[in-house]
């Protein structure tokens, strides 16, 4: 994918990710990035696109959410010379951490995050593969926020439009998704 515009990747990229329908349930169209990882080619440009936003941005942690979070997260945070920091679930995480509730389709569900992951003067980049309903990343960036950070930045592979995550959130959050699908 030498040579190539930004655009043409990204179209190169989406194309490699395969819709599998009914997965885990009937009638979700499920994402799956795992072709993206596969071989050297797909997962050095889907790097190189992720990050080249980001580049001037000064970011010092990535922030991944478990877990298909954590698979480009530490990546990304190794080439913007940032930390990683996990978002997990309950009972995951060994020392003093914060939690933040949210609702799903059928109850509530919590995230944490370690006490002493962030600090006042860390810019962060929120990451996971996906928005869909945005009910995930919006805990992720209320705990992110509740921690005082700088600047928070927000940041997918994939966003499926039609459900409008993007809603869930203030109008000056910078979010970026590199592939768009309606469903
Ligand atoms: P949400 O909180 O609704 O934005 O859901 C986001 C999380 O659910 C992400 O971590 C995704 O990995 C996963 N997810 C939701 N819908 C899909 C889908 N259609 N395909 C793949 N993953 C999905």
């Amino acid at each position: 994918m030498e040579n190539k515009t930004t655009e043409e990747k990204i179209l190169e990229l989406k194309d490699i990710v395969r819709n599998i329908p009914d997965f885990p349930i009937p009638g979700i169209q499920f994402k799956d990035v795992t072709p993206l990882f596969k071989t050297k080619e797909s997962l050095k440009t889907l790097t190189e696109v992720l990050v080249e936003k980001y580049k001037k941005e000064g970011i010092t942690k990535v922030v991944g959410i478990e877990s298909r979070g954590f698979i480009m997260g530490p990546i990304m945070a190794l080439k913007l010379d940032a930390g990683f920091i996990p978002i997990r679930k309950p009972g995951k995480l060994p020392a003093e951490t914060m939690e933040e509730e949210y609702e799903k389709e059928y109850g509530i569900d919590k995230i944490q995050i370690h006490k002493d992951a962030l600090s006042e003067n860390d810019v962060v980049l929120l990451h996971d593969d996906l928005l869909a309903t945005g009910g995930t990343m919006r805990a992720a960036y209320n705990l992110v926020k509740k921690m005082g950070v700088k600047k928070i930045y927000i940041n997918f592979i994939i966003e499926l439009e039609a459900l409008k995550g993007r809603e869930l959130f203030p109008e000056d959050v910078d979010i970026e998704s590199l592939i768009r699908y309606q469903i």
